[in-house]
């Protein structure tokens, strides 16, 4: 068996985690901290973040941009801040740049990078990282934690930092794991949803504008009322709809779809940013404009071509080498209702498979706001994802990840007020013997 033993071990090298063990060294460099992934590589989800550029922060990140317990956010994001977080990442050796919307991007355009900085700098401070480590559980061992991997290794860490994230994007680490690893210590989960997704609509509507974009407005309807509005990409797709104006609005859809009274969920796209009565002016005046021009390119010049026929298809049943002359005002109405607002009815996300964040999870009310710390199983901390915290896209999810893995990293490395910490290296287990020991000491007492 291959027993390992740390001051700290952090449970999952994500974002927070690989943060939290940095900044638990740079607290107190005499401690030995290690960090356990599942995967064969830790960071794997950064390196797919912001299209492989990763969008590390928002200087512009504010509680607007969060969504369930944004009250316990407060104390972290106000010490570790946007401008903090690229203070750091420059000592790592990452040149953060501001884009549009006060996006930030490290300089060399590379999530690789960003990984490549975070694990040097580990490197560099002798922390180790332990992969294939899958944590199946997390208990009390005397007065240390034992975290016991799926393989039956088991590794002893007086604290222990959970960084394992949310449930989306399995194939780059999201599991479910951390919910149940703290469900075990008595932590409580709230319902989870995939957020920051693609939507899904009649597939035959929209297959055929698969590929198609247009940056306009889309709204989010449910039962008819209107709950959120974003202004951006909407990219169809064979499936449905996708983009970043999409991604933003996920978040309601995957709310309302999960209800259980089933309401009637509806994306209404504002292909041209005009009002239906300016649509039906502008359509009339392009009817005595082009009398002759087949309804196939009626639109051509207006809007995308091929969405422009299958908008005159739904709203005009004629055949398309029919001229403009022929349409109607009735026909002209149909079709400045679907270029205003044309409805689609949503029926599904792609899940958390496809989603970028999860929305839900570990209730905040059991841990201390300031140092991450659970105030039920003391010696624990969580960061990150895992909490019932969500950011919309534009760099706040990772902002969050930082902040946290900051705050829980600088409390787990700080001593106790009995000194815990004042045993100097005496904590770390260098020796067989010394391990054999503390085996035999966490070991259940026989029956
Ligand atoms: C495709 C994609 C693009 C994204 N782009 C952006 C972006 O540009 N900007 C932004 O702000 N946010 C982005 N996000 C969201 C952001 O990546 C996450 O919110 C953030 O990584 C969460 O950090 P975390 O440390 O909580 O979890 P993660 O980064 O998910 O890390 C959790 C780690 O724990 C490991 N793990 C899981 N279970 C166990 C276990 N039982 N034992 C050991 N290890 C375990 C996982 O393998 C993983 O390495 C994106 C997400 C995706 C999927």
């Amino acid at each position: 068996m291959n027993d390992l033993f740390f001051d700290i071990a952090v449970i999952g090298g994500g974002a927070s985690g690989l943060m939290a063990a940095l900044a638990a060294h740079d607290k107190n460099p005499a401690l030995k901290i290690g960090v356990l992934e599942r995967l064969p590589r830790v960071g794997k989800k950064l390196m797919a973040t912001g299209n492989g550029r990763c969008n590390l922060t928002n200087v512009n990140a504010s509680a607007a941009d969060y969504h369930g317990d944004i009250a316990f956010m407060e104390s972290a994001m106000r010490r570790f801040p946007p401008r903090v977080v690229m203070e750091r990442f420059q000592t790592y050796g990452v040149y953060p740049t501001v884009e549009d919307d006060g996006r930030v991007y490290p300089l060399s355009g590379q999530a690789s990078s960003v990984l490549d900085a975070l694990r040097l700098s580990l490197a560099e401070r002798g922390v180790a990282e332990i992969c294939e480590f899958e944590a199946a559980s997390l208990e009390r061992a005397g007065k240390d934690w034992r975290v016991r991997a799926k393989d039956g290794r088991e590794a002893l860490a007086k604290r222990v930092i959970v960084a394992v994230g949310g449930m989306t994007a399995p194939s780059l680490g999201g599991s479910a794991s951390g919910y149940r690893l703290l469900e075990a210590l008595g932590h409580k989960v709230t319902p989870r949803l995939p957020a920051l997704v693609q939507l899904k609509t009649d597939p035959a509507a929209v297959r055929p504008l698969k590929g198609i974009r247009y940056d306009g407005q889309i709204d989010m309807l449910v039962d008819g009322r209107l709950i959120r509005s974003e202004t951006g990409e909407v990219l169809f797709t064979e499936y449905g709809l996708s983009g970043i104006a999409v991604m933003q609005l996920s978040r309601v859809a995957s709310a309302a779809l999960a209800r259980r009274d089933k309401p009637e969920v509806t994306a209404r796209l504002h292909i041209l940013p005009l009002s239906e009565a300016e649509t039906v002016a502008l359509l009339t005046e392009r009817r005595s404009q082009l009398p002759a021009r087949p309804l196939e390119n009626f639109l051509t010049g207006l809007v995308n071509k091929r969405l422009g026929q299958t908008l005159i298809k739904l709203a005009c049943p004629l055949p398309l080498s029919t001229p403009a002359s022929a349409l109607t005002d009735g026909h002209l109405s149909a079709l400045a209702a679907l270029l205003a607002g044309w409805t689609l009815p949503i029926i599904g996300t792609q899940g958390f498979e496809q989603a970028q964040v999860t929305a839900g999870g570990v209730k905040t009310a059991d841990f201390n706001p300031d140092t991450m710390a659970s105030r039920l199983a003391p010696g624990v901390y969580v960061t990150g994802e895992l909490y019932d915290i969500d950011g919309d896209c534009g760099g706040f999810n990772l902002q969050w990840a930082w902040a946290s893995g900051l705050a829980a990293g600088e409390a787990a490395a700080r001593p106790e007020a009995n000194g815990e910490w004042g045993m100097g290296n005496s904590s770390l287990i260098d020796n067989a013997a010394e391990a054999a020991y503390l085996i035999r000491r966490c070991a259940p007492p026989s029956p």
